[in-house]
């Protein structure tokens, strides 16, 4: 009798195995044609300077919508993106997309500060990263220090001597590098002191309690410290209250990337953010904790 609902239970194992590696595969085979069937996009959420309430940048968020699947979260086809080499193709897409809206938003006067893209590990392993973030810039006219490169804190050990020459190259290039979803992986303090990285932004994963839970607030205070100490500058992403950004602010943290200011937007709804606190013309001015 065990034997009979054991094999029930490997049946139906297989079967949800079967439909979830099916699932993927079509994943996979939509995801290949995507790039041709133009249904990518690149979604922008600003960075702000929390001392200042200004703008310091944009973060290109890929999306993508899929005819019948609809909008597929980032989350979901990311993964796949990277498993099957996708993200090559579709990473130099995003740079070359990506700096050309900077190239365009910086002529026409808006005060964009960096535009931060995000690297995969895949990306960052491949010897020709170095040329295609060059001919993105060079095909842009996007000049070097507008263009700040996110790397995920959890994919940088693994190669770690390699990772170092190929981040020392790309900081050669003059963009700068940011250590993204940081405090989530592993990097001994030894080797982030060894990485040419300027900023570090901490995962939004600690924003969740902050405000209430002291052992939290202290995760972020420590953060900080460590990065203002290795002379970095420190972003913290998910903010989403104002109990958050208060706390930060009085940690000292520098700049602030969250649904409390904005949701990442496409390209226009951007602009329109942009302009409209500022008014054209003006420095877009974030009252980041205005006074009341
Ligand atoms: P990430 O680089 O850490 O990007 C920040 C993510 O946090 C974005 O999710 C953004 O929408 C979300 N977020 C921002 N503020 C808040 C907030 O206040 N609350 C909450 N709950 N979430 C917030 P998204 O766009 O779904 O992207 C997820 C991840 O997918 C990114 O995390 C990044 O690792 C990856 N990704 C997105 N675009 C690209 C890309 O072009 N290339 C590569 N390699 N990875 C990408
Ligand atoms: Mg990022
Ligand atoms: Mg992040
Ligand atoms: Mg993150």
């Amino acid at each position: 009798q065990g034997k009979e609902s054991g094999r029930g239970d490997f049946r139906i194992f297989e079967t949800r195995f079967n439909d979830a590696a099916r699932q993927r595969m079509h994943l996979e085979n939509e995801l290949r044609q995507a790039l041709l069937r133009n249904e990518l996009a690149l979604h922008y959420q600003p960075l702000l300077s929390l001392g200042d309430g200004r703008l310091a940048g944009a973060e290109a968020l890929l999306r993508w919508t899929h005819p019948e699947l609809g909008s597929v979260s980032p989350a979901h086809f990311i993964p796949v993106a990277e498993d099957s080499g996708l993200i090559v193709p579709i990473g130099a897409w995003v740079l070359e997309q990506a700096c050309h809206q900077a190239r365009r938003w910086l002529d026409d006067g808006l005060p964009l500060g960096v535009m931060a893209v995000n690297l995969s590990a895949l990306q960052i392993q491949r010897d020709d990263l170095v040329a295609t973030v060059a001919n993105a810039l060079t095909l842009s006219g996007l000049p070097a220090q507008h263009l700040e490169l996110e790397i995920s804190e959890a994919y940088i050990l693994r190669h770690a001597e390699r990772d170092l020459r190929q981040l020392a190259r790309l900081r050669e290039l003059g963009v700068s590098l940011a250590l993204d979803d940081f405090g989530t992986g592993q990097t001994s303090l030894g080797h982030l002191r060894r990485l040419p990285v300027g900023k570090l932004k901490i995962d939004r994963a600690f924003m969740a309690d902050i405000d209430r839970d002291p052992a939290g607030a202290t995760v972020t205070r420590a953060i900080i410290g460590l990065g203002h100490g290795l002379g970095m500058t420190v972003l913290a992403e998910g903010v989403e209250t104002e109990a958050q950004e208060a706390l930060l602010r009085a940690q000292g943290c520098d700049q602030v990337q969250g649904f409390r200011y904005s949701r990442p937007l496409p390209a226009a709804g951007f602009e329109a953010f942009v302009w409209g606190r500022s008014g054209r013309g003006d420095t877009p001015y974030w009252p980041v904790a205005a006074p009341h």
